[in-house]
């Protein structure tokens, strides 16, 4: 790797998933000058492990203000898909099929969520699931969510990065792993050897957050919660997100399913593992029987940054040192809006939502 000279700057982003590469082109679009650090390349984490639903699974069961960002980020996602493809080249296949769910015991519960929004949850027949799903076996009538969309994060996250090094204000070092040390009030980051001068400095850093944290003597409960999923080849079995008895389909532009997840707290252990693969993949053929006549392509894990409720902590910790992260099952469709949020907080601007929620917390 070739050593570069990191330059000082207004806001020093270490972590450049979606969260760090949204929050730099906010920043940087308001023109400021960002250097992002990551200590891989930008986008191969959590950001590109992801399914890529651009709901909340059961978007019911979550507090207002995750669906707050939730829905502000679904109405910006369009654009931003939109605006990626255009000015990179890479499109991140934004397909807008809706999701059925069923709900087995929340259906009131989700029928009273959805109850203000149009089209946001509808009862359908069985029939009518049949027709929009010919190969996929339900034990139940599923409810119907026609605005749900997803994107493919590897995609996304590369014509972030695309449009990160395209910005002529932002910095992007990859292979730069951040140190920090000090003080919440007075933090100090390096990477190798260089110490790093910036006003201010945000933390997207994702699963690893509570780890850096730790460095400046505060808990924060953020924590690695493990993923595995599977890829099946092309076979174009599904038209849309499929979400079953906590199991999910998602199809891919080019036919290929990927097929989700499992929820593991077993820290940064990153191996996919035998008993994941068994469990998911009698999920995908009790779901899609048809899959079992189709090729497993891949199967692989990441690291969510696992919170509490999965209420992201986005604001600032001192004058100094910000955060965003913490967004647990939901950092990809939570990333426009809780970047901007972000970036209204550190440039004084009105935010897009009340900002109380997500104010970091000390747990110690
Ligand atoms: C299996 C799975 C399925 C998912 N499905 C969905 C879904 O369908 N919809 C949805 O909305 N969300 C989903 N998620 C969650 C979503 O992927 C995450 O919440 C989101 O990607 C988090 O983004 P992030 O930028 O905060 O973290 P990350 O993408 O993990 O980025 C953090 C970055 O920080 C860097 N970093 C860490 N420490 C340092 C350091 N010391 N110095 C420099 N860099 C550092 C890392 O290298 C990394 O690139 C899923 C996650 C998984 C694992």
């Amino acid at each position: 790797m070739v050593q570069t000279t990191i330059s000082p700057c207004d806001v020093l982003i270490i972590g450049a998933g979606v969260m760090g590469m949204l929050s730099a082109l906010e920043l940087a679009e308001a023109g400021q000058d960002v250097v992002i650090l990551d200590k891989g390349q930008a986008g191969l984490e959590a950001s590109w492990a992801g399914g890529g639903i651009i709901s909340p699974l059961y978007p019911w069961r979550y507090s207002p203000p995750i669906t707050a960002l939730a829905t502000w980020s679904q109405n910006a996602f369009p654009d931003l898909i939109a605006e990626l493809r255009d000015s990179t080249g890479i499109d991140p296949e934004r397909l807008a099929n809706g999701m059925l769910v069923t709900a087995t015991n929340e259906r009131e519960q989700a029928l009273a969520w959805g109850a203000g929004v149009s089209r946001a949850v509808i009862e359908i027949t069985d029939d009518e699931a049949q027709a929009l799903e010919p190969q996929v076996v339900l034990d139940e009538t599923p409810l119907w969510m026609p605005r749900v969309s997803s994107v493919r994060t590897p995609r996304m996250g590369q014509a972030l990065r695309q449009m990160c090094l395209n910005h002529p204000q932002i910095q992007l070092c990859e292979h730069y792993e951040a140190q920090v040390s000090g003080s919440l009030s007075s933090p100090v980051v390096s990477s190798h050897g260089q110490r790093v001068v910036a006003n201010r400095m945000v933390l997207t850093t994702g699963a690893w957050t509570g780890d850096l944290l730790s460095g400046l003597n505060f808990r924060c409960p953020i924590k690695p919660m493990k993923g595995q999923m599977l890829l099946f080849s092309p076979c174009r079995l599904v038209n849309r997100v499929v979400l079953a008895n906590g199991r999910y389909a998602i199809p891919r532009a080019d036919g290929r399913i990927v097929f989700g997840s499992t929820l593991e707290d077993v820290g940064f252990q990153r191996t996919p593992d035998r008993d994941a693969f068994e469990s998911l993949y009698a999920s995908a053929l009790a779901m899609i029987p048809m899959l079992k006549d189709v090729d497993l392509e891949a199967q692989w894990a990441g690291f969510r940054p696992g919170s509490p409720e999965g209420m992201p902590w986005i604001g600032a910790m001192s004058e100094k040192l910000w955060v965003n992260s913490g967004h647990f099952r939901n950092g990809v469709v939570l990333s426009p809006a809780s970047s901007r949020l972000l970036c209204d907080l550190m440039l004084d601007r009105t935010p897009i939502v009340d900002p109380l929620p997500y104010q970091p917390r000390n747990t110690l």
